[in-house]
């Protein structure tokens, strides 16, 4: 990842688009000038006209209402009459406004002191970039979630069947996401191999993110050999990117949603251990939710790892349990059936 969240950058981005907007304007004027001089006189007219009433206005005669009516009346007979021409020779008659990407702020992206819906949205874009799974989750959200790999029969030895399982944690997901950022909510989920948990992180993770929060993705041993290591043990302080660096082990503790991916998967030794726990430690401390996924049950997590840091984990996360068929297996073999 090569991209942090910036604001400065954001705000830069409207200037320019009012930059661009502004000299849109003053370039299709100037041609349309020398096609049509009529328009020039008529604007120099109307700028006259402003003009008098600016000086009459500091000379301290300005509410002189029989010239004030009589201003406001030339200036829109002379705007009918400009619009009259312009629609003649074939264009709009707003054909002389500013085209603003957003006409609801004039591309401000401030509405008073509410930000408008453009700077929400380039906002979200952002957090799109820096959450390390943007390029994901137009294929795995919700709308394309597949029920259909879910086991509808119940086994013996269960007490649900796969579907109405993941039926339920659908539903739990929902109701996480309903409540994200009025409380402090910690998932993990648990299953084999397969069994849908990164897609169903994913969905969670472009729900919140559409909402404008920051979402932190990562796979157990990329955030601690990447961030952690790469941040905590760099080599050299002066590195070029070391800004990135530390950025990133930061979003870490301050992304609004954390997700570690495949916990068990990555090499464990006592320094991960102690980064790792310090990470989830922290983030329950300062109320940050964060979700993690494991094809250890919380009994291997406590052998894997400490017991400390798996009785942090049982206090105060919810328990999903994703359980059925391999989907790859599922696939694969639909697959072949086809053909
Ligand atoms: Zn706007």
């Amino acid at each position: 990842m090569s991209y942090t969240f910036d604001m400065d950058e954001i705000l830069k981005k409207l200037d320019r688009r009012r930059n661009d907007s502004a000299r849109d304007l003053r370039e299709r004027r100037e041609a349309l000038y020398e096609k049509l001089p009529e328009i020039k006189e008529i604007d120099d007219e109307l700028r006259n006209g402003t003009l008098m009433a600016i000086r009459k206005k500091v000379k301290g005669t300005g509410n002189d209402i029989a010239f004030l009516a009589e201003l406001e009346k030339r200036n829109s007979e002379l705007s009918e009459k400009k619009k009259n021409i312009l629609i003649k020779n074939g264009y709009d008659e707003n054909y002389l406004e500013r085209r603003y990407v957003c006409n609801l702020c004039k591309d401000e992206g401030y509405i008073g002191n509410e930000k408008c819906k453009c700077l929400k949205q380039l906002i979200v874009e952002a957090r799109y970039l820096e959450s390390n799974i943007s390029d994901r989750l137009e294929q795995e959200n919700f709308s394309t979630f597949d029920m259909s790999y879910y086991r509808q029969e119940r086994l013996e030895d269960e007490k649900v069947s796969p579907y109405e399982n993941i039926q339920n944690i659908l539903a739990k997901s929902k109701e996480f996401i309903k409540k994200f950022g009025d409380t402090s909510q910690n998932i993990i989920i648990f299953g084999e191999t397969g069994r849908g948990k990164t897609f169903l992180t994913n969905c969670i993770a472009k729900e919140i993110l559409d909402e404008g929060h920051s979402v932190f993705y990562l796979t157990a041993g990329g955030m601690v050999e990447d961030v952690i290591n790469g941040y905590l043990f760099r080599r050299n302080e002066e590195e070029y990117d070391d800004k990135e660096k530390k950025a990133r082990y930061e979003f870490l503790f301050n992304a609004d949603l954390l997700i570690i991916d495949d916990l068990g998967t990555e090499s464990v030794n006592r320094q991960s251990v102690t980064q790792l726990f310090r990470v989830v430690n922290d983030r329950i401390i300062s109320g940050k939710s964060t979700i993690i996924s494991s094809n250890l049950d919380i009994k291997g997590i406590k052998e894997n790892y400490t017991e400390r840091f798996a009785g942090r984990i049982a206090e105060n996360y919810d328990f999903f349990n994703i359980f059925g068929a391999n989907i790859r297996m599922v696939k694969k073999k639909r697959l072949l059936e086809r053909h």
